[in-house]
């Protein structure tokens, strides 16, 4: 009696785990980036005052990287610490009102490095 095999898993070409297609066929979007997990400590931000419309003072946070930081998650700490609004602009969180020196103690506190202004 024969039995057929149907080849080791090593015989097979590779599948997509989630559509179980060949990954050469596989139409499954890419899986999404691990959540950031970075270091704090490791980035340096900088922190500067600007001046938006309407005399608008905002302070705005720079030198974060998107993928060592959630971002989102690290403007909703800050917004909930500091008890007012801010967006994120790409890599740069825009926090409203003129808080640099609220917002460096907040980041510290995180665990970043944050560099002096000014000199
Ligand atoms: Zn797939």
């Amino acid at each position: 009696m024969t039995r057929l095999f149907s080849g080791t898993p090593w015989d097979r070409p590779p599948t997509c785990e989630r559509c179980g297609e060949l990954v050469a066929a596989c139409h499954c979007p890419p899986p999404p980036p691990p959540r950031p997990s970075g270091d704090p400590s490791r980035q340096t931000v900088r922190i500067r005052r600007e001046k938006r419309q309407k005399g608008k003072l905002v302070t705005v946070v720079s030198g974060l990287s998107a993928s060592q930081t959630d971002l989102p998650e690290l403007l909703a700490k800050l917004k909930s610490s500091l008890g007012t609004g801010g967006t994120l602009d790409e890599d740069t969180l825009v926090i409203q009102g003129e808080l640099v020196e609220r917002v460096s103690a907040a980041l510290s506190k995180l665990g970043y490095k944050v560099k002096p202004q000014g000199g």
